[in-house]
């Protein structure tokens, strides 16, 4: 990186920040708040599974060597249901009715299904019709898991599946990583809250709300420091608070502008600048700097989309990583184009666009019509953003271009 005025590339520029972090501190909590979150340590499995030899049908446990030739009569000697065991033991020429789930009685090595059976004198005994091989229809203790294995490793991020392996494992506590704390300035002197009537030059704060909702989205926890004028010192005393969070997110007011104070602030606060300017469209001007104490700072454009933009470019997967989440960069897929899409000049292109999946199960993407980065509805309709590198002519319907999915990944 020549300077931190040079334009970098966005690979560049992730890599950057990824350099700056690691998967956050580990806390325990209760199993049934994982849900989303990624594991920190293990998952190990207190008992074998299935604790007892267990019968997977509702039928007869039987031994199958009395019933290797049909029909084969058997005397009905007892029954045992889930969560119960045998009083008895299952001799030869003898059946014991079973149902699935319960524990396999002594003596039995098989369990005829109840479809091939037949209740037959006054119900004292079965009549089996077809033959059953030992082990048939039983998942022997510890078939699955054998006490002391784990069964969830660091890295798996926790949703229905793997809570339902936990909790048959005993972990009704499990160590997650904690949700990086996210502290979100927002400046502008031109910004009225969404419930105020903006007047002569006001427009209402859109980012705001936005990157809240951003935040949550992506696991971190939201610290609201609330929109600030461009004021060197109100920024200064701003900055400061949102310093003390794992990531500060700013928004506005880190171009070039007169009143653009905020990389000016943050060196006075001791904010080491990494980069400042990226080669994309929008957002060229955005902003990663690390704080004395290791805060992650950035600095995103006011125009909605283009904040819309770095923020999913850069702090999502450094909250990811920070949540112990593997994505060091958005997920990009092939699709099809529908329609066509404009070129691009020196910057790397994003523009909002229409994924879908067509009827032979293609991926197809549309691009969307907008008015540019100051557009705070431009994106509303968005499920993806065309990725094109610099320096393409217009592309054409048919041509395969890249796109990131905004809502499966
Ligand atoms: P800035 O990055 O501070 O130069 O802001 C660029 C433009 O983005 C401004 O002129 C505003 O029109 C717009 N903008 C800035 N902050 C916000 C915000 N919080 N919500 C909506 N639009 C904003
Ligand atoms: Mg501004």
């Amino acid at each position: 990186m020549a300077t931190v005025d040079h334009l970098l590339t966005i690979e560049a520029a992730q890599r950057a920040v990824s350099e700056h972090v690691s998967p956050g501190r580990a806390v325990s909590v209760p199993l049934g708040e994982a849900i989303g979150r990624v594991l920190a340590k293990p998952i190990v499995c207190d008992v074998d599974y299935p604790p007892f030899d267990k019968a997977m049908m509702d039928g007869y446990a039987v031994r199958a060597a009395d019933v290797a030739e049909t029909p084969a009569v058997l005397r009905i000697v007892g029954q045992v249901a889930a969560g119960h065991e045998a009083a008895k033991r299952v001799g030869a020429g003898e059946a014991i009715q079973i149902n699935t789930g319960a524990p396999l009685p002594p003596g039995a090595d098989a369990v005829v299904p109840v479809e091939n059976t037949e209740c037959v004198q006054d119900g004292s005994a079965v009549s089996v019709s077809v033959a059953v091989p030992a082990g048939k229809h039983i998942d022997p203790a510890a078939k699955y898991v054998l006490a002391g294995s784990t069964v969830l490793s660091p890295g798996v991020r926790m949703g229905p599946a793997q809570i339902a392996s936990a909790a048959a494992a005993g972990a009704a506590e499990i160590s997650i990583y904690a949700r990086p704390s996210v502290a979100i300035l927002v400046t502008g002197d031109e910004l009225v809250d969404v419930d105020a009537q903006p007047r002569g030059a006001q427009i209402r704060n859109s980012n705001g709300p936005m990157l809240r909702s951003l935040v949550t989205q992506a696991g971190g926890e939201v610290v609201d420091l609330g929109v600030v004028c461009d004021d060197k010192s109100a920024l200064t005393d701003r900055i400061r608070e949102g310093l003390a969070s794992d990531v500060l997110c700013i928004s506005g007011g880190i171009s070039m502008g007169a009143f653009d104070f905020v990389p000016e602030v943050l060196a006075s606060c001791g904010v080491r600048i990494v980069f400042r300017k990226l080669a994309i469209k929008p957002g060229k001007p955005v902003l990663f700097g690390i704080g004395e104490r290791g805060t992650r700072v950035f600095g995103l454009p006011g125009n909605p989309s283009s904040g819309f933009v770095c923020f999913r470019l850069l702090v999502r997967p450094a909250l990811a990583t920070l949540s112990g989440r593997d994505e060091r960069r958005p997920v990009e897929i092939a699709a099809r184009l529908i329609g066509d899409c404009p070129a691009t000049k020196d910057r790397q292109g994003y523009s909002p666009a229409r994924i879908a999946i067509d009827g032979d199960g293609s991926v197809t993407v549309e691009h969307l019509s907008w008015h540019g980065s100051g557009d705070p509805f431009g994106l509303s309709c968005a499920n993806g953003l065309i990725v094109r590198p610099p320096g393409l002519p217009k592309a054409v319907g048919g041509d395969t271009v890249s796109v990131i999915p905004l809502e499966w990944f």
